[in-house]
């Protein structure tokens, strides 16, 4: 295979693909083909066997991102993808930990917390300490805890600066406890637990030093300073006596765009330092996009100080012009997408190579309005969540509960869903008796009494009964079994808008079905980890892979997701919606210059999603989050090369107001929409009448803003978007 594989490659990424067992930096742009020889090298190390499948630690960003490693490795050669360390770091920590949870400190079935789990525990937690939720807000604690975890700073490390930290601090180490007690971990825990792990125990530490011959890191620039130090002791730097393993960065600065999660471009910088890495690889050629976005993308960059420096190239023509799209309301701006969907359709384009990225969630709400009602399939990344929905969520309590009955964030979710008349002051009751005694909310079950304890022994003995079965039932037995005992079938059963629920039960039975045989559960694999129950990897899987798309794979639909979601990703056709000052740069440059940065490193990962069809829209008035915000067209618009640009609504030159920064960006009332402003005639008549009525009078009556909205779109949309 190589010979092809290596024929492919340009000079540099053949040099990167067959370096020697050293550790090196590819630093190159976007396009450039990173990621292609990430896999290029695993392929080439295996194929020349250099290593062993086993001997490989690849990280990848998204549990998306490694499926599709796994597949292109597997098409260039046969493997067994289940002896490759080929994953998220949450995943393989999670692996980790799974296999050696007691130097970790925790059961077998340690539940994972997702964000939401996290931030109700913290409730609890405040609410059984008695500080008020008004004074300290629980979601400021959950960053401050976050922020902790990502530097690997535990709260016995905290010296409390002033008041205010004292206070965050005590819930930190409240919470520590409390969900050690729990046998649970947050996100951040899956890291720094392992890390700890690691630094703790030498014979573990050693063995994986020994066994992780190469260690390869996709999307470098945004690992942060606690993923950064796992990787430097994983590959044994700094260990007496030892050269360090080989690692394989690959990495873009200007795509650093997680700095608000912690993420640390410096740590390009440093493992350039620590690992004696000399000059790094860069790839200059652009395999991706067109001439004319390329162009776009270099321009907008070189706005940006401080950069590594690096300069793509494309072999391809100019291709298109980015077109440029200015609506008068959100809505208007979803048509204009919709209608070059439709024409993309009607040109057999497929819908997979179609997306429609923006800058923050909630603008999602009139595209997908738009496409269900024009009958477009869509999909949306990190929106709706599988995993995330309502009834989803509380079969998995039952589930994890079961497993591990001191869950007590799976407790609080369903210890009176479906009702059984368990009330608030019971419930108080229990978290008192629990905290009092140091148990779980479970346990404290056993010491209440009166008529609230029978109505709670309800409860218990349903997750017993289900515990019972554990070992006996097949996991999708027992998830159909779970569904049926805990009452909540009867719940959505007896609901008439139960209907999507209950399929969406179905499919939780499905994707466990699909989630054993992608494991291999009837082959005898030698990993310990199969010696955990397949329910255990289940739940934890489900949890990990909440923040990818759960869309039905491979099924024919427009890509939608925040550009944050979209980093790695490629499409024939972008959509970059909402460039208005204050979305896009977003509201919080105004306090801090350095973010401005930042956002147009998004921007830029942006514009080099698309292979060769690029469309910027923005709306001169938008409802968002229910308020209505007079738009001035993004800063970044004027940061491209006017010569790549076509306008299709009348160009709109730079002047004192969109300039952003200028204290006026954002709530600058930009004018009435001028009904001229449109786009070309044949889309105006293709356009429903309904909107144009809508977005020239402001005070258009509640009914005629629904018009073309049918009930059922609503409840689609309604049920779609509920999570
Ligand atoms: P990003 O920074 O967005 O993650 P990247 O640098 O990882 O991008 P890839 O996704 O690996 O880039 O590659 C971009 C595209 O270029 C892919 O479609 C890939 O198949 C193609 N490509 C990479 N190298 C070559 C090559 N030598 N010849 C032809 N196509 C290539
Ligand atoms: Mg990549």
């Amino acid at each position: 295979m190589s010979s092809d594989l290596i024929a492919n490659l340009n000079e540099q990424q053949k040099a990167a693909v067959t370096l020697p067992e050293v550790s090196s930096l590819i630093l190159a742009g976007a396009g450039s083909g990173k990621t292609s020889v990430l896999i290029s090298r695993i392929a080439f190390l295996l194929e020349h066997r250099l290593c062993t499948p086993a001997e490989l630690f690849a990280v990848t960003f998204t549990n998306k991102a490694a499926r599709e490693m796994m597949t292109r490795l597997q098409a260039k050669m046969p493997l067994n993808t289940r002896a490759l360390w080929v994953g998220t770091f949450h995943g393989l920590c999670n692996r980790m930990l799974r296999l050696h949870h007691e130097a970790a400190g925790l059961p077998a079935a340690f539940a994972i917390l997702d964000m939401s789990d996290q931030l109700g525990a913290i409730k609890r937690i405040m609410k059984a300490n008695n500080i008020n939720e008004e004074v300290l807000p629980a979601r400021k604690i959950q960053n401050y805890i976050n922020k902790q975890k990502e530097e690997g700073i535990r709260a016995k490390d905290i010296k409390p600066y002033g008041f205010g930290e004292r206070d965050l601090l005590r819930v930190y180490e409240i919470y520590e406890k409390v969900i050690n007690r729990e046998g649970a971990v947050d996100f951040g825990e899956l890291i720094l637990r392992t890390y700890e792990m690691l630094l703790n125990n030498e014979p573990i530490r050693q063995h994986y030093q020994d066994r992780f011959k190469f260690i390869l890191v996709d999307e470098f620039q945004d690992t942060n300073k606690l993923q950064y130090k796992f990787l430097k002791l994983l590959a044994g730097h700094g260990e007496e006596g030892r050269k360090p393993n080989a690692v394989f960065a690959v990495g873009d600065d200007d795509q650093s765009i997680y700095a608000f999660r912690g993420a640390n471009v410096g740590n390009m910088k440093d493992f350039i330092r620590d690992f004696a890495i000399g000059e790094p690889i860069r790839l200059e050629q652009n395999y991706r996009s067109q001439g004319n976005i390329l162009d776009a993308a270099n321009y907008l960059i070189s706005n940006n100080s401080d950069r590594l420096g690096k300069n793509l190239w494309t072999q391809s023509g100019k291709g298109d012009l980015i077109r440029v799209f200015k609506a008068g309301d959100e809505a208007e701006e979803a048509a204009f997408v919709v209608d070059n969907i439709k024409d993309f359709v009607r040109n057999g384009e497929d819908l997979r190579e179609i997306a429609i990225l923006y800058r923050s969630n909630a603008q999602s709400r009139a595209l997908e309005t738009e496409l269900t009602r024009r009958g477009v399939k869509y999909t949306v990344y990190g929106g709706l969540r599988f995993f995330d929905r309502a009834e989803i969520k509380n079969a998995l309590a039952y589930l994890r509960l079961a497993e591990n009955t001191a869950d007590d964030s799976a407790f609080m979710r369903v210890v009176n869903l479906p009702a059984r008349g368990i009330g608030a002051k019971t419930v108080e009751n229990l978290i008192d008796l629990a905290r009092d005694n140091q148990i779980s909310l479970f346990e404290a079950t056993q010491l209440l009494s009166g008529a609230a304890a029978n109505k709670v022994r309800v409860f218990t003995d349903i997750i017993n009964d289900i515990r019972s079965k554990r070992f006996s039932l097949p996991l999708t037995a027992l998830i159909n079994y779970t569904v049926q005992r805990s009452g909540l079938k009867a719940l959505y059963e007896a609901d008439e808008n139960g209907a999507e629920r209950l399929e969406n039960l179905e499919e939780l039975t499905s994707s466990a079905a699909a989630f054993l045989s992608q494991e291999g559960f009837e082959e005898d694999s030698k990993e310990n980890v199969d010696n955990l129950s397949p329910l255990t990897l289940f739940l934890s899987q489900a949890t990990l892979e909440a923040g990818d798309n759960q869309a039905k794979a491979g099924e024919e639909a427009v890509q939608l997701m925040t550009i944050h979601a979209s980093k790695g990703l490629e499409f024939n056709n972008v959509f970059i919606t909402g460039l208005e000052n204050g979305l896009f740069p977003h509201d919080k440059c105004l306090a801090e210059p350095k973010e401005l940065q930042e956002e147009r490193r998004l921007m830029y990962v942006a514009i080099t999603r698309a292979r060769k069809k690029l469309y910027l829209t923005y709306a001169a008035q938008r409802l968002l989050h229910g308020m209505p915000r007079y738009n001035v067209k993004s800063s970044f618009l004027d940061e491209l090369p006017g010569d790549a640009l076509k306008w299709l609504t009348p160009k709109e030159d730079s002047d004192s107001y969109s300039s952003f920064g200028s204290g006026r960006s954002g709530g600058g009332y930009y004018g009435s929409y001028n009904s001229k402003n449109s786009w070309s005639e044949d889309k105006r008549n293709s356009y429903s009448g309904y909107k144009k009525t809508y977005r020239n009078n402001e005070n258009v009556p509640e009914w005629a803003k629904n018009i073309g909205i049918t009930k059922e779109d609503k409840n689609k949309i309604n049920s779609i978007r509920q999570s």
